[in-house]
């Protein structure tokens, strides 16, 4: 076992957590600050196939008695780990903002007490179910959600905690037993869970997390034991996943990012939709459901673009503890060189950079918030994910030509359309291809509504009862009427 490392007054072990254990692997890989690069954080346990086969072999083990629980005793679990992470809460968000820069006070007001509110959901929403009964053709008839098996969580490094606890906590109420791979580049706020796992009383390998990358990642998408994949990343990932999963005929999810529209007719409050546009800004555009492609009806141009100026203007790049800050460095230098590379290419291939576009300073991580007018709809900044604070700029004359330019990309996470008539709402928010439009508003979600991506934006719904239903297998029960007598 390795020492606990402090992290910004928190322990924190950089060992995996197998069995209701920590373990460690003989490599390790790091963990930086992104508004802080010189400042490595951790050395963290490296995951290999062995970890892997570990991680599975107790998920295995604990299977047959976690399921066999009533769901009021599984959902006592889930409520008693709410109750430690909203204890727990600034320590949570001090160590995420250490790792992945999200901004203190959203992860301390918003990001982590949804990471609780995930596990009391799903303890309700499971415990409230009801078995559909019905009868037929002479038989009664019943569905029942049967607990699957192991369950593999993958998740990325943008809002690890809060996707995390959204992932993992269907899985737990289905009655399924949990491994959860967070990502390399932000895996600190995991290993807090996994101690208030272990505190919270989950018997051992109920939940296990796993670090490392595509290395453990590969192991254990391919193990057979493994009975349901939950994955949320990049397509190319996916299509590995998706090719490990095959191979073993195992469910699998995938929410794969988008390159959402956000549509703007002249009827909209043309202030509120500037305000919400400079705001796709936030967290430095490393948001899978972000409107990055801003799409305006000509007419309201450029009243639009004065008041997306004026609010574009008031972010404030800096350090994610200082709560003037809005636009948080990017994750890695790495990730900022992909994106300089999507804005250098813009730029020789002749699309206009209306504002940004370059580094804040050199050798840091953010990136100006950056306005890309495209010469056409075909250039790469309109038609990739770019995943950062790169935003591209189109307008349309007809309903109909903004609706197509909406469509227009392989993607189809979300979508944003302001208008202020009610007709338009319904028709177009009808017509945008995407697993979540909104209407004048963005990011309100209600926990029990679907989620998930239309295209290349993934496979499958995650929210609710469809994320349970995922992690059951689901049984009709049919029995002869007449046929059986209550013996007890
Ligand atoms: P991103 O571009 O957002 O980093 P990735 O798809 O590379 O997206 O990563 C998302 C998650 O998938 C991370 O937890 C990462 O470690 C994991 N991952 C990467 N490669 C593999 C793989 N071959 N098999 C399983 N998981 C993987």
């Amino acid at each position: 076992m390795r020492d606990r490392i402090d992290i910004g007054g928190v322990s924190v072990s950089p060992d995996h957590f197998i069995g209701g254990k920590r373990v460690s692997s003989p490599r390790t890989f790091e963990t930086r600050c992104p508004f802080d690069w010189d400042r490595k954080l951790a050395d963290i346990s490296l995951g290999d196939a062995d970890t892997a086969n570990q991680a599975v072999e107790a998920a295995t083990k604990a299977f047959p008695a976690w399921a066999a629980l009533c769901q009021a005793e599984r959902s006592a679990h889930l409520h008693r780990l709410a109750d430690l992470i909203e204890e727990r809460k600034n320590d949570i968000a001090m160590v995420e903002c250490l790792d992945m820069a999200m901004l203190l006070e959203s992860l301390q007001l918003r990001l982590v007490p949804r990471g609780a509110l995930n596990f009391r959901n799903y303890a309700d929403l499971a415990a409230e179910h009801e078995e559909r009964v019905w009868s037929s053709k002479g038989t009664a008839n019943r569905v029942i959600r049967m607990p699957a098996g192991p369950a593999l969580i993958i998740t990325p490094w943008n809002a690890p905690f809060m996707l995390s606890t959204w992932k993992c906590a269907p899985a737990l109420a289905a009655g399924n037993t949990v491994i959860l791979k967070p990502a390399d580049w932000s895996p600190l706020s995991a290993s807090v869970l996994a101690d208030l796992i272990a505190e919270s009383g989950m018997p051992p390998g109920v939940f296990n997390i796993v670090q490392g990358g595509a290395e453990i990642g590969n192991a254990l998408t391919s193990d057979p034991r493994i009975k349901r994949i939950s994955f949320t990343g990049s397509v190319p990932t996916a299509r590995i996943i998706g090719r490990n999963a095959a191979e073993n005929i195992v469910p699998f999810t995938a929410e794969l990012g988008g390159k959402s529209a956000l549509l703007v007719f002249e009827d909209a409050d043309i202030d509120a939709a500037a305000k919400k546009a400079a705001g796709q800004y936030d967290d430095s555009g490393q948001v899978c459901m972000a409107g990055s492609r801003i799409i305006v009806q000509e007419s309201v141009r450029e009243k639009f673009l004065e008041r997306f100026h004026h609010y574009a203007d008031q972010h404030v790049l800096g350090d994610s503890f200082d709560s003037a800050t809005t636009v948080s460095a990017m994750i890695h230098p790495i990730h900022v060189e992909r994106v300089l590379g999507f804005i250098e290419r813009a730029r020789a291939a002749g699309d206009t950079i209306v504002r940004g576009g370059k580094r804040w300073k050199e050798g840091q991580n953010w990136i100006e918030p950056t306005l890309i007018e495209p010469k056409s709809n075909d250039s790469e900044v309109v038609q990739s994910e770019i995943f950062g604070p790169v935003l591209t700029f189109q307008t349309f004359a007809t309903e109909d030509e903004g609706v197509a330019l909406a469509n227009s990309t392989a993607y189809g996470l979300s979508g944003i359309i302001y208008t202020g008539d009610a007709a338009r709402a319904e028709r177009v928010g009808r017509q945008v291809r995407g697993g979540t439009v909104w209407v004048n508003t963005f990011l309100v979600r209600d926990l029990t509504a679907p989620f998930g991506g239309i295209g290349i934006s993934g496979i499958g719904r995650e929210g609710g009862d469809y994320a349970l239903d995922f992690h059951s297998d689901l049984k009709t029960l049919q029995i002869l009427e007449g046929s059986v007598r209550d013996c007890s």
